[in-house]
């Protein structure tokens, strides 16, 4: 078969303490799933989880002990760091069960839902899909991925975002409102899934607007930090 153009090589993380890396297939991610971040965006109550999409490649891939670096976006005047456990699937599967879902986890990563609020907002407004606020080129910053069996245990971890040294959001992943096993009950409901597919789980409360010249640094205790620098449009 020969093709009228080379397709672009597939996104890749990098996996603390292997030599070999993890192809991104489908990066899925968890709308207001803590209570305190669905308040402030003016939701309360338990609703059933819901999901939006980034393409792979609007992935930031940040290798370890790296700096990355995102252009400030277009269009918008409004960009929002939201600072997300992602949970990355080495094994698919359908209507998977919340008591198996964790066999299905290759393992975490440290990732930023960079989102353009104010197009985010008036599509909203509107009834129109996200993908101008949410699933823009480099929205999706993320970090080394750490083997589930190496990341302890990540559902008592403690989640936080620094902007320029000072705290903007801090919690913990036993805040979740839809846990991951849950998170992947539900997912593997709606979508096949399958390896490299990613999950961004949410983010806690604490959202604000970064500037460029922001220097962000975000974590997830035992897991690889992730930094990332907002530059020049
Ligand atoms: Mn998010």
């Amino acid at each position: 078969m020969s093709l009228i153009f080379t397709p672009p090589a597939p996104t890749t993380l990098p996996i603390v303490g292997r030599d070999e890396r993890f192809p991104v297939r489908r990066v899925f991610c968890v709308g207001r799933n803590y209570a305190e971040h669905a308040k402030e965006m003016g939701f309360t109550g338990r609703e059933a989880p819901f999901f939006f999409m980034k393409p792979a490649d609007a992935l930031l891939v940040v290798e370890s002990g790296q700096t990355g670096h995102m252009a400030y976006p277009s269009l918008t005047r409004d960009l929002h760091h939201e600072i997300e456990l992602v949970v990355a699937i080495g094994t698919g599967g359908t209507h998977i069960r919340a008591e198996d879902a964790m066999q299905h986890v290759f393992g975490y990563a440290v990732g930023l839902d960079m989102t353009r609020r104010d197009l985010q907002s008036d599509m909203k407004k509107q009834g129109r899909p996200w993908e101008i606020g949410k699933a823009f080129e480099q929205s999706g910053p993320i970090g080394p991925l750490t083997p589930a069996a190496q990341a302890g245990d990540i559902s008592k971890a403690a989640i936080w975002l620094q902007v320029n040294g000072q705290e903007r959001q801090r919690s913990d992943i036993s805040k979740l409102i839809w846990n991951i096993a849950e998170t992947i009950e539900h997912l593997s409901s709606a979508w096949t899934l399958a390896p490299g597919d990613l999950i961004f789980s949410g983010t806690p409360e604490g959202v604000a607007a970064v500037q460029a010249g922001d220097t962000l640094e975000g974590g997830v205790s035992g897991l690889a930090p992730l930094k990332v620098a907002i530059d020049a449009p």
